[in-house]
């Protein structure tokens, strides 16, 4: 696939004077539910309601959806509202569904965009649809596994495509239900820049309280659009009931948040320079991330050779490491007298975690 300027044409077609907003409940779960989320969501910057339907998840004995019993409900918001209507689709059943009741996005799940047979299945199922159809990331973060789902779509003639950014699986723990990975969506953006890039932050998040955070840097990104999960009463929603906001809450987030705005040179110019800026601050987060890990390791070695009664430094292995990581450096254009310096500062702080560690 090749950027193709068409791409954010339905984006444009909108005309809103700011992110495109898709809001409304992980999971509908009665009529009365969906219809009062939507109309608490009707004039506001919400253009599009939200509500999954069937619901993937990963352990079974969790809610897994009304079904499309739900689908009349969303028809119904859709009437009385004006909104436009958006479902989670997994199966080429669930298309025929969706399009029976009149939704106008479809989404495809974390979950489906890492099965290219069931993605080929539903994008044979939508072919030449004028539907707008949003791809999810993959559950692992692996952008080939994503661009691979949005071709599979592209080819199937579907012109009205966007992604949507929804963080990543991690064993280890971490702030996140979803690591970000910013890095991955950045360059995603960077190959298809015409490609409209929502931000999911309630599944990156998993809590209510970073959402606003994760907002800001996507928009500082440049990203076209938020997905936020939204219901009346969070606390008591039948799925994912930690991360919801209140549609109140919405309002003041787009009260708050800053959206740059793309007019004249001088506009562009900023927008430019705080896009690789942010692009800056999300790779030293990871240097520090990184570097947090590998003192963790320095700390491991340090116990081991405090029970083998083990001399801290160890000339001959540095001097490996230095030589390894010179020559990497000169692939990557990094001067030798940097990498010297870099590596002699973690080197040091290092051996201080080992010493700390072997005196206690
Ligand atoms: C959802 O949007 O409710 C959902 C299940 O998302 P994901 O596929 O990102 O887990
Ligand atoms: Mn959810």
């Amino acid at each position: 696939m090749k950027n193709d300027k068409q791409l954010g044409t339905w984006l444009t077609n909108f005309k809103l004077d700011h992110p495109l907003v898709i809001a409304g409940p992980c999971s509908a779960e009665t009529e009365a539910q969906v219809l009062q989320i939507a109309h608490q969501l009707k004039n506001t910057d919400a253009t599009v309601l939200r509500a999954g339907i069937w619901k993937p998840r990963t352990r079974p004995g969790n809610f897994e959806g009304v079904g499309a019993l739900g689908l009349k409900w969303l028809q119904k918001a859709k009437q009385e509202t004006g909104m436009l209507t958006a479902t989670e689709v997994a199966s080429p059943n669930h298309v025929d569904l969706a399009l029976q009741h009149d939704i106008d996005v479809l989404w495809i799940g974390a979950r489906t965009t890492v099965s290219p047979f069931i993605v080929q299945d539903i994008a044979n199922a939508l072919k030449g649809t004028d539907k707008i159809v949003l791809i999810k990331n993959p559950v692992n973060p692996d952008l080939a596994l994503w661009l691979g789902a949005v071709e599979r779509f592209y080819t199937a003639d579907i012109k009205k495509i966007g992604v949507i950014h929804r963080g990543f699986s991690t064993y280890e723990k971490t702030r996140y239900r979803n690591n970000p990975e910013w890095q991955i969506a950045i360059d995603l953006q960077n190959r298809f820049p015409d490609l409209p890039l929502i931000l999911d932050p309630s599944h990156i998040a998993g809590r209510r309280d970073i959402i606003f955070d994760l907002c800001q840097t996507a928009l500082d990104l440049n990203y076209d659009g938020l997905m936020i999960e939204t219901h009346h009463d969070p606390d008591n929603a039948w799925s994912d009931a930690a991360q919801q906001i209140k549609p109140k809450t919405l309002i003041k987030f787009m009260e708050d948040l800053k959206i740059r705005k793309q007019t004249d040179h001088e506009i562009d110019f900023k927008n430019k320079l705080n896009t690789l800026r942010t692009q800056i601050d999300v790779i030293d987060h990871q240097l520090i991330e990184v570097l947090g890990k590998r003192m963790e390791i320095a700390d491991h070695i340090g116990s081991l050779k405090k029970t083998k009664n083990v001399a801290v430094l160890q000339a001959k292995r540095w001097n490996e490491i230095l030589g390894k990581m010179i020559l990497q450096g000169e692939s990557k254009n990094l001067s030798e007298e940097f990498i010297l310096r870099v590596f002699k500062a973690i080197h040091q702080e290092s051996i201080s975690h080992q010493e700390k560690i072997i005196r206690n």
